[in-house]
């Protein structure tokens, strides 16, 4: 039985990951810099590995790859012209391998870069971009949408307003970059709450923060409304000298961000512990975004209580052959010299 989202989220904790972008960047089929998703088009076997992988660690969600894929970006890269192909291949895509297993088709927009708070007109180029998205996504087929890194409240609330005209549930996340507000000055937990009251069906953030400085702000948000909350964090190791993954520094003194980031990974045990902690928060919908791995996503899983069909090939350390209990004298003899 495939369940509804509304369904899911009656039931329990729903299982999100995130982060293909960064992902398949990292696998050499994205450009850094523009990160348009190419790929989708280019090497549609490389997107539907990376659903399969983040399916079989026991992601509930497929979320079609459509993050920048607005005309906005496309211009940039000269590929306007495929705009709609990439939009309708990428939840055809998802389709497919969450069919393969149960999930829902999400479909997805972002922070368009278009938009301007101070000049109304940008509200209708937003609007349009959207529109155009998510009703190719909608003629494909999809459970619900997930607006998200919303930097602005009133970008989001384009967003919404576009999905409901779909007539589809709103996931609608913000991107956590600042302290304690949107770039339009709304604390978080207010947009978040003037989000839920124009019928948002789930509210939160994701991306940019690491779970240790995104945990003080969502606990606020779910203290906050009353609808169902999302927590997608990057798996990076913020602190308060540097809450989010942009402030993250090389020791010389480097940005780290977007392509350096590696000496600050999460490790899937801490994403683990993360995911228990946010579902005893009351967070509803826990996922994970920039820097996932299905490594990551599988420790959430089984973290959360639930055996995945990568359990099957879960860490059995006691068959190291170094770690196991009836350590052989021959292998016993190896330990001094990795212990010096
Ligand atoms: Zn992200």
């Amino acid at each position: 039985m495939n369940w509804s989202l509304a369904e899911r989220l009656r039931s329990g904790t729903v299982l999100g990951a995130e982060g293909y972008v960064f992902e398949l960047e990292r696998r050499g089929y994205i450009k850094a810099g523009p990160f348009v998703p190419e790929v989708v088009l280019d090497y549609p076997d490389a997107v539907r590995e990376l659903h399969r992988e983040f399916l079989r660690a026991g992601a509930e969600v497929m979320v079609a790859l459509t993050y920048y894929a607005h005309r906005e970006k496309l211009r940039d890269v000269g590929r306007e012209h495929d705009l709609e192909a990439m939009n309708r291949q990428a939840v055809r895509i998802a389709r497919e391998v969450a069919g393969e297993g149960g999930a829902l088709v999400a479909g997805n927009v972002c922070n368009t870069w278009a938009y301007d708070p101070d000049d109304p007109a940008t509200r209708e180029t937003v609007r349009a971009m959207y529109a155009e998205q998510l009703g190719w996504a909608a003629e494909e087929g999809i459970d619900f949408v997930i607006s998200e890194t919303n930097d602005y409240l009133g970008e989001a609330m384009i967003a919404l307003e576009v999905i409901q005209a779909l007539g589809l549930l709103a996931m609608v996340t913000l991107a956590p970059t600042q302290p304690d507000r949107t770039r339009d000055g709304y604390e978080y937990a207010q947009a978040c709450r003037i989000l839920a009251a124009e019928g948002a069906q789930v509210v939160g953030l994701n991306c940019d923060r690491g779970p240790a400085t995104m945990v003080p702000l969502i606990t606020r948000i779910r203290e906050t409304v009353e609808c169902a909350v999302a927590m997608q964090p990057v798996p990076y190791r913020t602190d308060a000298a540097a809450p989010t993954m942009q402030a993250l520094r090389s020791p010389g003194g480097e940005r780290s961000f977007p392509i350096a980031l590696e000496p600050f990974a999460c490790t899937r045990f801490e994403m683990a512990q993360f995911a228990q902690q946010a579902r005893d928060l009351g967070v509803d919908y826990v996922g994970i975004c920039c820097g996932a791995g299905p490594q990551h996503v599988r420790a959430m899983a089984e973290a959360l209580g639930r055996e995945v069909p990568a359990s099957k090939y879960s860490p059995s350390m006691d068959l190291h052959p170094l770690f196991r209990a009836d350590l052989s004298a021959r292998d016993a003899a190896f330990l001094p010299s990795w212990n010096a």
